[in-house]
């Protein structure tokens, strides 16, 4: 139940639907489709001083000084494009400072009419699933080469008509707020050559290819892979990405089906920071229920990525993930008091990506794993060559914590060995850091959306 009130907010007068739920209801049911008080405040807030590599230099207002007639509110797709621009190809380069909340279900894959789109509105007449499972079939194409010729060259095709749906550009000094119980499904937000973007109480679900690659060559196994993360920051700086969930919904890798013996996966990251993407800073947010979590960097390339790709992650919940929480290519990486739930050992594979030219400083993590999942499985040398480790606690079951180090207990089962000293110490931090005993129960009360008061 709702009640209808007037409210003034600074100097002016604005109408807006107090959301009053009757108590016998339970809050998280409900749907705000106008911003509260709440909501409208947290619009015009900003990165506070010193919290994280985002409040460098000029920090990040995102919208927050949005005039009138640039604050809107979104039910669906096409909503969502206005609200950014107007078109979604020009997007990325609207600078023009907005706030846009997020209302009820948003779903990415439809047309201008909000019309739902299935995979097989997007394929390409030249392409079925089964005519690229025979095309590319190891025993038919062998494994020595990524699929080329015309039914990949269709698969190619399909998945540009996909892209045209949910991939949906957010331009420079933007701020999204997501209001209560809103949620973006199938869409792949891009920060694409922008500065100073705010995305806060944000839920993004299930940024699912239609059509994934084959690719042979990658593993000992080949792999099935898919381009679209929920969330993706290609040379994007000064980005703040607080209280915000990302998940793979009610689309789990363990419903997919496999061919040619591997998973046929759906999903790319689900916060990916790459291409030289600078000044980042990821805090009280929800990663759960996904595979390749977040990547920072995506090349070892030596080249636009060197001296970027500095991000904090602070508080966030990883849980059962599978990898890249986070995987680091060159950048400093400020990990401090995050909580990892790693119960689910069937999908894990690792944690901490160490990886080329990296620099993390990891202090006071949590950790509850599975007995089933090895001390030494979290961190892992993707090429690095030293991480900084303070504080980690980790917990088995019920079981009381015990400090340990995985960087040590990687370095006793694997080789080659990490370094202990990544050779930078944070100084961008808005509060004393947490001691690690709190982390879990803190970040499990506070991560996600839906725990700001919307
Ligand atoms: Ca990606
Ligand atoms: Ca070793």
């Amino acid at each position: 139940m709702r009640i209808r009130t007037l409210v003034a907010i600074g100097a002016s007068a604005v109408t807006v639907t107090a959301s009053i739920v009757v108590a016998n209801l339970p809050a998280q049911a409900a749907t705000t489709t106008t911003p509260s008080t709440m909501a409208q405040q947290l619009a015009r807030q900003t990165l506070a001083t010193g919290d994280g590599w985002a409040a460098s230099g000029t920090g990040t207002t995102g919208g927050s000084a949005a005039d009138d007639a640039h604050v809107f509110t979104v039910r669906n797709r096409a909503e969502l494009v206005a609200a950014l621009g107007g078109d979604n190809l020009t997007n990325g380069t609207n600078a023009t400072s907005k706030i846009i909340y997020v209302a009820g279900g948003i779903e990415a894959n439809v047309d201008d009419a909000d019309t739902p789109l299935t995979c097989a509105d997007y394929a390409d007449p030249a392409y079925t699933t089964e005519a690229f499972l025979a095309a590319y079939d190891p025993a038919v194409w062998g494994r020595a080469a990524k699929p080329s010729g015309p039914v990949e060259d269709a698969r190619v095709r399909s998945t540009k008509n996909q892209g045209a749906r949910i991939n949906i550009q957010v331009g420079s000094n933007t701020t999204i707020v997501g209001l209560r119980g809103s949620k973006i499904t199938g869409m792949n937000l891009i920060l694409n050559k922008v500065d100073n973007v705010i995305i806060r109480n944000l839920t993004m679900e299930d940024a699912f290819d239609c059509f994934p690659s084959w690719d042979p060559t990658d593993g000992s196994a080949g792999n099935w892979n898919s381009l679209y993360d929920t969330m993706s920051l290609t040379a994007a700086t000064h980005v703040w990405v607080d209280h915000s969930s990302f998940s793979d919904g009610n689309h789990r890798d363990a419903q997919l089906p496999e061919h040619f013996g591997r998973i046929y996966q759906g999903h790319d990251g689900l916060l990916d920071i790459t291409k030289a993407s600078d000044l980042v800073t990821v805090s009280y947010c929800k990663f759960f229920d996904h595979d390749k979590t977040m990547l920072i960097g995506s090349t070892n390339t030596v080249g636009a990525d060197v001296g970027k790709l500095r991000v904090t992650l602070h508080h966030n919940l990883y849980a059962n993930v599978g990898q890249r929480a986070p995987r680091v290519r060159f950048g400093q990486v400020d990990l401090y008091n995050n909580s990892y739930q790693a119960t689910t050992e069937d999908s894990f594979s690792y944690s901490w990506g160490v990886g080329v030219y990296s620099a993390i400083y990891a202090e006071n993590n949590f950790i509850l794993r599975s007995a089933d999942i090895p001390v030494e499985d979290f961190a892992y040398n993707w090429g690095g060559t030293a991480i900084t480790e303070i504080g980690t606690l980790v917990r088995v079951g019920t079981q009381p914590a015990q400090p340990v180090s995985l960087v040590e207990a990687f370095n006793a089962a694997k080789d080659p060995d990490l370094g202990t000293d990544a050779g930078w110490t944070p100084t961008l931090r808005a509060a004393p850091v947490t001691p690690t005993a709190a982390v879990q129960s803190l970040v499990s009360a506070q991560a996600g959306s839906g725990r700001l008061g919307l």
